[in-house]
């Protein structure tokens, strides 16, 4: 979040607006709606369903274009490069958290994104053992963030630091394994019948699989259903499982299951959950390093098999 939050202070000012997609990780959301509006600088928001939608919130005073892809748990996806060609005819950053897909999976300055951030205590440390944020971009870009960081604190102890170097060295072969299980699971589970869906990047049946299949080298490690029996067969699933485990943390070394309706936003009401594409059933599963066939086995049998 130090990483996310430097970004914005950095490069705006009082009286600047930034354009968001709805669908962000709930710190950022904060950020956006509690905080920045503290410094007089406003925000609007669009659905990543409907990207044709951002060119009419498009301000003469607009600054920043934010978005993450895929989404935070809904798995959405945007095409970077539709987006950037929006932000450079209009003189806007573009600022992606690449969280969920990693460097590893996917690169969106190559797509013409002007900022990455990452949450590093994801896949990018990929073992729970360390807090850390990073933000990618071009010498003139990172610049002043550094002297934001340096001057105002919020900067990475270098053990931490050592950590996620040693991280690094893993992180591709990492990425393949939690992708090709994911995969495999995602195929396993779709068409089940205590199932509606069943949401994977690189299943044909997502909706921007054509888009992720562009500008994604695999799905990544997440992979999200949807019960059927709604709230109360959330909380008997997670309550069912018995390998995996129940946290809210993702990416990491072992297989992580989370159900937001009861757990992290059972707060908000229905209508505020569905507007940030929280269903009362969705569960999303951050698959691990384990063997593929246990994290399936443990799911299905959670799910009544
Ligand atoms: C977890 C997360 C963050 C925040 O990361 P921290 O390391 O917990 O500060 C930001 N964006 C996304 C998409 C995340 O999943």
């Amino acid at each position: 979040m130090a990483a996310i939050y430097s970004t914005f202070m950095t490069f705006l000012n009082q009286g600047d607006h930034i354009i968001s997609a709805s669908a962000v990780f709930g710190s950022t959301h904060t950020i956006l709606t509690k905080y920045l509006p503290k410094w007089g600088i406003e925000s609007s928001y669009f659905d990543m369903n409907k990207p044709e939608s951002i060119e009419a919130l498009i301000k003469p005073n607009t600054k920043m274009l934010y978005v993450e892809t895929p989404s935070n748990p809904g798995l959405d996806i945007i095409d970077i490069e539709f987006v950037s060609a929006l932000c450079k005819k209009n003189n806007i950053l573009f600022v992606v958290d690449n969280c969920f897909a990693t460097p590893a999976v996917q690169q969106p300055i190559k797509f013409g994104a002007d900022l990455v951030v990452h949450s590093a205590t994801k896949f990018i440390d990929g073992q729970g053992r360390v807090l850390g944020g990073v933000v990618v971009g071009k010498k003139e870009l990172i610049q002043p963030l550094y002297l934001f960081v340096r001057n105002t604190g919020p900067s990475m102890s270098p053990f931490n630091a050592w950590v996620l170097s040693k991280s690094l060295e893993t992180l591709f072969i990492r990425m393949e394994r939690h992708a090709a299980s994911a995969m495999q699971i995602a195929k396993a589970l779709d068409g089940h019948a205590k199932l509606s869906s069943v949401k994977y990047p690189f299943l044909e049946s997502h909706p921007q699989y054509d888009i992720a299949k562009k500008q994604m080298s695999n799905g990544g490690g997440i992979v999200t259903f949807e019960l059927k029996g709604g709230i109360e067969a959330g909380r008997n699933f997670l309550n069912s499982l018995q390998m995996i485990s129940l946290t809210n943390n993702l990416g990491d070394s072992r297989t992580i299951a989370s159900h937001p309706a009861s757990t992290t936003h059972s707060k908000l009401s229905l209508e505020e959950r569905a507007a940030v594409g929280i269903t009362d059933g969705l569960i999303r599963i951050s698959i691990g390093l384990e063997n593929a066939e246990d994290i399936l086995e443990d799911i299905l049998q959670a799910l009544g098999e």
